[in-house]
């Protein structure tokens, strides 16, 4: 067909227009394109992949000339949240920039679909207020004065530093503190090449109590729901929404539920989440697990269990036999355990989660628990659920949420199911490394302090009050997409310990953007965003196993015209580059003679005496990875080519039901069956456990099996807690005086459109939200005399902040919520930087306490985007994190985020945006949680269960303690 035919003929009052100058000239334009479909035929979604790399289409900035402009289309995937989203960057080939982005349909999880904040990784390139050079402090910490040095300057400076530490045996004083990790053990790597237990994490501010609940169960920490063959799905949080790998999950989801699932969700917020639920339970904060014990009771009252599954798959004979009232039951300890004794054991043992005590506890109705249980039973094996951060970051006990939640799979025998929920690490490809390095034989107790000796993950949080106590000092120490002084608790402890030169000997910034803790930095290194970097991603999103390919897409653009880029910076904006280069050329540095042992195992294996390339290093993973070979090599591709081609690949289809596969024939030979049948190595190893007479894989766990009843627990000092449990949070209603005007402040729900602390300089995503007013009930508005946008004091246990009202029925009553994604902020002497969300504030000390005011809420301004002369809100929100205390739970050292505050009316000397702390408040709060630790409960001398994993897992030996 010819493009002539497809020429759009001008209606009659255009032409008119046309002729008479009230608009611009439509045409014809330079060009006319050809159709993709003929008429009829069904529209197509994406560029067909035979045209990415010469796409034509018309150039929207050029309306309305139909001007054609030349594209080459690049995959990459997103870096704003944890998803990694396929991305496609449209690079215009006359201008060598990229015109924007969208999704990728290559990509397994996001399907070419991606949420508002992909496609505004374009704001983030082109803010012109990003960091585009290396940055060298000027004058004291934190006065805010800054020089441009170049990277040979940066690599020299820090690198020698680091190689003195090294050599002077001060190994445990650098430190790698990452926000958002985006990888797949690049970072381990690294690390372990230079010797140190550096690996420091936001883990346990996010999902350590979750990831701890699974842990327990099953050694894999995370869930990974089939959501789109479900027939019943449970989610506690605003999961559809913004949860944990959102875009993927939410269009399962809403997949699964077109296909005639339910959906039932814990909040006590109406989310946008539950307003898309069949069933709203809005549960009284802390109270989840015993919701979903009490669903557990009456799956086990109402025989909705899956006897096969859980009399082959669970610990239940050592729960019968380690039931302190076993006997009661008619199953003494020594008597041979009947399954139907465990049933009945269970169901005695649950008896007081009668629904009624579930409603009592959470507020919603006892027949509203008892219809969703009846659900999830009737669901059996198509039952999907997912918790991660909401009940389980917010409470003491957090974790209990997770670990009752897996109780539901576990009975309904929806563990790896099609529609169920299946273990993470079954759809986590792991890759092999090249020269990968030993695992270090260190362990650094300011990471994993002795005082909870179960974490799961570093206790970040509370590094600035380790440091306070003299219990160590960094001598370098990078934060890497990573902003803990607005992020975190406490922010004005981080404050404190940046600015200690003797705490801190050096605080370099690996960032994309200006944030917070940066203005306390003394180098800040620009990194790139998803489309200036390289990186390896594959996650637990539905059940399949994919990898994806982060890649600089401008400097893939250059590789397909034939030019050569030596480093990433080169071929970035400005000279922003990327961490994966960035630390093989400053572990050269590091050791540049190679006496230390690093440097050789960032050598190139092809080039000897030459520095590993990027290309060699993904290209030794893509060729390892089953089927990528063959696949690439049927379109005449390396497999490196491949994945620089099209960004992403399905390694495997489904994943289901792998505790039932055989051992391979290595692994069996190497065990065999103990009394309990387990398939054990001589050295008492478990392998696997024998189910129909054959050694199956079972369950990383100490019994092989899903571990309802923990031995790790009773052995480590918690013995009431060694089946799932509901613990009553530090919120509970028991603790609040609602007379004095106490609530539960729920700080941590997400926005779906912000990250963060990177959607500062991305315009779209700060204009859709800007502002975080507290949310009050109309009832409790009432009682208190407030009205929309009046002037709150919101007081904390260690200080206030003052903020707007929003009344609302969206929250339950007793409860108030702050999103935690607004209250940007810079000081009047730190760069103009993120000018879309950014308040400029004072901040002034005065003996113990720290006061914030704002200077200047959001303004238009000059730069060379006209859009920021466009701003016209005003209001930037308010820092709320920095007025909270830590809260580290005493078993998964999670910190506890929700808050018993006092809402008040503002007072007439307080101002929108004031925040006020006392930092002896907040040491003192610190060691009231540490209180409730049990630091010496467990087995002499180990630091922790060798059988859990912890990042940057170092070499058994250092579990050991020789002081
Ligand atoms: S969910 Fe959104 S922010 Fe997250 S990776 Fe996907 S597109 Fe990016």
């Amino acid at each position: 067909m010819s493009a002539a035919r497809h020429r759009r003929r001008r209606a009659w009052l255009e032409r008119a227009s046309e002729a008479l100058g009230l608009i611009p000239e439509l045409g014809p334009g330079d060009a006319a394109l050809e159709p993709l479909v003929e008429p009829g035929e069904p529209l197509l979604k994406f560029p067909p992949e035979a045209q990415w790399d010469d796409w034509s289409e018309y150039d929207s900035q050029a309306w309305p000339r139909r001007q054609l402009r030349q594209r080459m289309l690049v995959p990459t995937t997103c870096f704003n949240c944890e998803s990694a989203c396929g991305l496609l960057a449209y690079v215009d080939k006359e201008t060598g920039q990229v015109q924007r982005f969208e999704g990728n349909p290559r990509h397994p999880a996001s399907r070419g679909r991606t949420c508002a904040k992909g496609p505004a990784t374009i704001n983030q390139i082109h803010d012109p207020d990003r960091i585009l050079f290396p940055l060298k402090r000027k004058g004291a910490r934190g006065e805010g004065g800054w020089e441009r040095i170049g990277w040979e300057q940066a690599l020299a400076e820090i690198g020698g530093r680091i190689g003195r530490a090294l050599t002077e045996g001060r190994r445990n004083e650098v430190v790698y503190h990452v926000g958002r990790p985006g990888h797949e053990g690049y970072m381990d790597r690294v690390l372990r090449a230079w010797g140190v237990d550096g690996h420091n994490s936001h883990t346990n501010v996010c999902s350590g109590a979750a990831r701890f609940g699974y842990a327990l169960w099953q050694k894999y920490d995370r869930p990974s729901p089939d959501y789109s063959h479900a027939k019943f799905i449970l989610l506690i949080s605003a999961h559809l929404e913004s949860g944990h790998y959102f875009n993927p999950h939410a269009q399962r989801i809403v997949e699964g539920m077109l296909a005639g699932a339910e959906l039932a969700v814990l909040d006590p917020r109406l989310s946008n989440t539950a307003s898309r639920a069949t069933y709203w339970l809005p549960t009284q904060p802390g109270s989840e697990a015993a919701v979903l014990l009490a669903m557990a009771k009456i799956l086990l009252d109402e025989g909705l269990v899956d006897r096969r599954f859980v009399e082959r798959w669970v610990n239940w004979r050592d729960y019968l036999r380690r039931s302190t009232s076993a006997t009661a039951a008619g199953a003494g300890p020594a008597a041979e355990p009947r399954f139907d004794d465990f049933l009945a054991r269970l169901a005695a043992d649950y008896a007081e989660f009668t629904p009624e005590f579930a409603a009592a506890e959470s507020g919603v109705p006892a027949s509203q628990i008892v219809a969703v249980a009846r659900r999830i039973g009737a669901a059996g094996s198509a039952f999907a659920c997912h918790t991660w951060r909401a009940a389980g970051s917010g409470n003491l006990g957090g974790w209990a949420v997770a670990r009752a939640m897996q109780l539901l799979t576990v009975l309904t025998g929806s563990l790896g199911t099609r529609g169920g929920t299946s273990p993470s690490g079954w759809n986590k490809f792991v890759p092999d490394l090249p020269l990968n390095p030993p695992a270090q034989k260190l362990w650094n107790e300011l990471h994993f302090p002795r005082e909870w000796p179960l974490c799961h993950y570093e206790m970040s949080f509370v590094l600035p009050h380790l440091l306070r106590e003299g219990r160590g000092r960094l001598d370098t120490y990078f934060t890497r997409v990573f902003n803990p002084v607005w992020t975190y608790p406490d922010g004005f402890a981080w404050i404190e310990m940046l600015t200690d030169e003797s705490k801190v000997g050096c605080h370099v910034a690996l960032t994309p953007t200006w944030n917070e803790t940066a203005f306390f930095a003394d180098y800040v290194l620009p990194m790139g965003h998803g489309s200036e970097r390289h990186d390896l991603n594959s996650y637990e999103t539905h059940d399949a196993l994919w990898i994806a390919f982060r890649q600089p897409v401008l400097r893939e653009a250059l590789r397909r015209q034939g030019k050569t880029v030596e480093r990433t910076w080169q071929a970035n904006p400005g000279e922003v580059w990327e961490e994966d280069e960035f630390w093989i050329d400053l572990s050269w540095r590091i050791d540049p003679d190679g006496a230390l042992g690093v440097r050789k195992h960032f050598e190139s294996p092809s080039r000897p005496g030459q520095p590993l390339s990027v290309d060699e290093y993904y290209g030794h993973i893509f060729e390892r990875v089953p089927g990528l070979p063959e696949a690439a090599a049927q379109e005449r591709l390396s497999p490196l080519g491949y994945m620089r081609r099209y960004g992403a690949f399905e390694v495997k289809s489904s994943c289901l039901l792998q505790h039932e596969d055989a051992l391979a024939p290595e692994a069996a030979a190497r065990g065999a069956a103990d009394a309990e049948g387990r398939w054990l190595t001589p050295q008492g190893a478990v392998l696997g456990v024998v189910q129909d007479g054959v050694p199956r894989k079972g369950f990383p766990t100490p019994s092989g099996r899903l571990e309802l009843d923990s031995g790790t627990m009773r052995d480590w000092g918690w013995p009431e807690y060694s089946r799932p449990v509901y613990v009553r949070s530090h919120v509970h209603p028991s603790r609040l005086d609602r007379a004095r005007g106490e609530f539960v402040l729920l700080p941590t729900f997400r926005l779906p459109n912000l990250i963060h602390s990177r959607s500062g300089n991305a315009k779209w995503l700060a204009e859709i939200s800007h502002r975080n007013p507290v949310w009050v009930n109309r009832e409790d508005a009432a009682r208190l005399g407030l009205a929309t946008d009046d002037l709150v004091r919101v007081e904390t246990e260690i200080g206030h902040f003052v903020d707007k009202v929003w009344v609302t029925e969206a929250v339950k009553p007793g409860v108030v919520c702050c999103s935690h994604h607004i209250g940007r902020w810079r000081r009047s002497q730190d760069p103009r930087a993120n000018r879309w969300a950014v308040n400029t504030v004072r901040l002034a000390r005065n003996g113990s306490v720290w006061t914030m005011s704002t200077v200047a809420g959001i303004e238009p301004g000059d730069n060379a985007d006209p859009d920021t002369r466009r701003i016209w809100w005003r209001d930037g929100g308010v820092h709320q994190n920095i007025t909270h205390a830590v809260h580290p739970d005493p078993v998964s050292g999670m910190h506890c985020w929700h808050q018993k505050v006092r809402v008040v009316k503002a007072g007439p000397d307080d101002r929108y945006g004031d925040v006020a702390v006392d930092m002896a408040r907040s040491q003192q709060v610190f060691r009231e949680w540490r209180a409730l630790t049990r630091p010496d409960a467990g087995p002499p001398n180990l630091r922790r269960p060798l059988w859990f994993n912890r990042p940057l897992r170092p070499a058994d030996e250092a579990y050991r303690r020789t002081v």
